[in-house]
């Protein structure tokens, strides 16, 4: 793949399979280019219809001079901020997603007799 860039004219990349070139930023400088994947949103149910919780990326840069450096990562997105995840980070945050959910059920569970006894 070529992409132009304005700082090394015509910069050859390889793209992995699962990139959609959304984010390769042609015209732009070469640090900033980005192989990313199609966006996986992750909702739950109320009232009103989905709420989404976090969204998760699949993201490498191939010629970036920063952290998390050019290996592929997943962008995870959580309350309006990107974290670049590797494995155990993603096995962290789906421990704190399983124990929130523990906190939800013990509460539905308290509000359940709550209403049943009336106060
Ligand atoms: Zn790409």
């Amino acid at each position: 793949m070529t992409i132009p860039t304005v700082d090394h004219g015509d910069v050859e990349t390889a793209c992995p399979a699962w990139c959609t070139g959304e984010f390769h930023q042609a015209g732009g400088h070469r640090v900033d280019i980005t192989h990313t994947s199609p966006e996986t949103e992750l909702t739950v149910p109320t009232a009103t219809g989905p709420a989404v919780l976090l969204r998760l990326t699949l993201e490498q840069r191939p010629f970036t001079e920063r952290e998390p450096g050019r290996d592929v990562f997943v962008s995870v997105e959580l309350d309006g901020d990107h974290y670049a995840c590797d494995p155990g980070q993603m096995d962290d945050i789906a421990r704190g997603m399983a124990e929130c959910a523990t906190t939800v059920r013990s509460l539905a569970r308290r509000l359940a007799i709550l209403k049943e006894t009336g106060r």
